[in-house]
């Protein structure tokens, strides 16, 4: 009963957290991705020892938007990395980011259970899931959280799998440029 009663409290707080998404009027807000990076290891502790960033270029990027969202969408795809393991294979997580000049383009790896490419747009839907429900507990709500952060933001979300043999997640994020880098170079 206690285990219902956590459960139900999960599901209506994740729901609460989809539904407050929206277009807001942060975009002065500024979130350093190291520092987010930081903060997520720790509520994952111990687990997150595994965790490595690996990065291209000098550090992960500082971009525009509320950190609650960015907050929520990280550590929705790093749980899920952590959840969706093989029995027995510890968790390995690689996060890399790479320049794509108007934007940043993430990717999350892990090294999981996979995902069969049937589902690779099913997951992103509110309830939809297909790993065992006994084996592996969840409601369905954390993937549809992130696209709705991921769109909102500017930004597009896709996956690749091969199953068996882990997944990554792929995101993109507009650059944190600020109004005046915005305007339209005049070359000559
Ligand atoms: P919740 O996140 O709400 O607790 P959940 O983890 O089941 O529940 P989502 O995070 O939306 O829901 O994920 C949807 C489904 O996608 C999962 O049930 C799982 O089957 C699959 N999935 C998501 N991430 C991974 C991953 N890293 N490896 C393998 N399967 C995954
Ligand atoms: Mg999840």
């Amino acid at each position: 009963a206690v285990d219902g009663a956590h459960r139900m409290r999960r599901l209506i707080l994740d729901l609460l957290a989809y539904s407050r998404i929206e277009k807001t009027g942060n975009e002065h807000e500024t979130v350093d991705f190291n520092q987010l990076l930081a903060e997520i290891k720790l509520t994952f502790e111990p687990e997150i020892k595994k965790l490595k960033a690996e990065v291209t270029g000098d550090s992960l990027p500082v971009v525009r938007g509320p950190s609650s969202f960015y907050f929520l969408l990280l550590q929705n795809l790093i749980g899920n990395a952590l959840k969706y393991t093989k029995p027995g294979v510890p968790p390995q997580i690689h996060l890399g980011v790479e320049d794509c000049q108007r934007e940043w383009q993430f990717h999350l790896k892990d090294n999981g259970i996979g995902i069969d490419p049937a589902y690779f747009e099913k997951i992103f839907v509110l309830f939809q899931r297909l790993h065992h429900r006994e084996a592996y507990e969840g409601t369905g709500i954390g993937l549809a959280i992130v696209k709705k952060i991921v769109t909102n933001l500017g930004g597009s979300i896709w996956v690749a799998s091969n199953p068996g043999d882990g997944t990554v997640f792929y995101f993109t994020l507009p650059k944190n440029d600020s109004p005046e880098e915005g305007q339209p170079l005049l070359r000559t």
